[in-house]
């Protein structure tokens, strides 16, 4: 099988769609990185022209405010919009220095952050008169705490205006266990973390005439890495998936669904491989890479804790300035560096280390 072609820059539209029918074919899948600022998606481009692959690079919510400054006016969403677009426009200003491809997407989005995506669709559609393509990939609308028929129903509708621009859209099916961005699904009915595959046909039977769209599928993964405990890993829920909808649609494809991997952290390889075979594109990382970048500035603080005491003086002498140790990117590279390495780890554990002809 040849290696699959992609262009340097953000995928949007139809190459997205062959980004992800290539992952199925060629059994891997794309780390999808939760980043917060220039410094995390630099360190994300790096890690993909390592691996010689796409890359995910998502904002949550908070991320996205973040970008922008956490104590920026928010009102109506509109820090986190203002966040998400100054982003987005980094990615696209230095990802093609890189010579890599990227997957622009924000994260989560509940019914009360909807202004959020509502304000991101309006930039979208801005970006696509403009330039004939939309400023993200994808968005993930996440309604997976209500009734399924409203989950759906609103899913349908923000798919219609997103396919308009050539975006794909991300459900939630099943809730993700455990906390991220200060949702807490930690004590939630654990039935509710397996998806059913009779849910999914409905989704799929929903959405799939509309536009292009990708499933995130609950089968006992958590946000965050805990202690094993009751939760068991089942990915054999995302095989019953693909096979109910393509049994009864009869589709060409045995695997119809592009599935997500939500809370991939600190999760087994077996299971993520089993997983892949499945249908698999994107497995979301967020903790995992948030210690790979937090462990190293620690060990920078603990190993210069002399030189960090003051700004002149250390063990070398009363009157030696401590410049060079005090400047903010000299641990902000080590954690940098962290960052990178874990998510090349991420591209090998996903099968996706050099499978793209870049
Ligand atoms: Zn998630």
């Amino acid at each position: 099988m040849a290696k699959l072609k992609v262009k340097p820059g953000v995928v949007t539209g139809s190459q997205l769609q062959e980004v992800f029918a290539y992952c199925k074919e060629a059994q891997c899948a794309l780390p999808a990185v939760n980043v917060i600022g220039s410094s995390t998606v630099n360190a994300a481009l790096q890690a993909a022209k390592e691996a010689s692959s796409p890359i995910i690079i998502q904002f949550s919510n908070g991320g996205a405010l973040f970008n922008a400054g956490k104590y920026l006016d928010n009102t109506n969403q509109r820090g986190a919009v203002a966040g998400a677009v100054a982003g987005a426009l980094h990615v696209r200003h230095i990802s093609k220095l890189y010579g890599v491809p990227v997957i622009l997407h924000t994260d989560h989005c509940a019914r009360k952050l909807l202004p959020w995506v509502d304000g991101m669709v309006a930039e979208g559609e801005k970006f696509y008169r403009e330039n004939g393509e939309p400023l993200y990939s994808s968005h993930m609308l996440d309604l997976s705490e209500e009734e399924l028929e409203e989950n759906i129903a609103t899913s349908a509708q923000y798919l219609e205006r997103m396919a308009k621009i050539n975006m794909t859209l991300e459900i939630e099916l099943g809730v993700t266990g455990g906390e991220e961005d200060g949702v807490d699904n930690t004590d939630i009915d654990s039935s509710r973390l397996y998806t059913q595959p009779e849910h999914v046909l409905q989704a799929y039977d929903a959405l799939n005439p509309i536009g292009s769209f990708t499933v995130a599928a609950a089968f006992g993964n958590t946000h965050g890495v805990y202690k094993p405990g009751n939760v068991k890993l089942t990915p054999e829920i995302l095989k019953n998936s693909q096979d109910m909808v393509h049994r009864e649609r009869k589709t060409e494809s045995e695997q119809p669904l592009d599935l997500v991997f939500h809370g991939g952290s600190g999760s087994e390889k077996s299971k993520i491989t089993e997983a892949i075979t499945y249908g698999v594109v994107k497995m979301n990382i967020d903790t995992d890479t948030q210690w790979a970048f937090t462990r190293p500035v620690r060990e920078y603080i603990d190993a210069n804790h002399d030189y960090l005491m003051s700004q002149i003086g250390n063990p070398e002498g009363s009157d030696k300035p401590n410049k060079s140790k005090i400047d903010p990117r000299a641990w902000m590279v080590a954690g940098e560096k962290g960052f990178t390495a874990r998510l090349v780890e991420s591209f090998k554990d996903l099968n996706s280390f050099g499978q793209f002809d870049l």
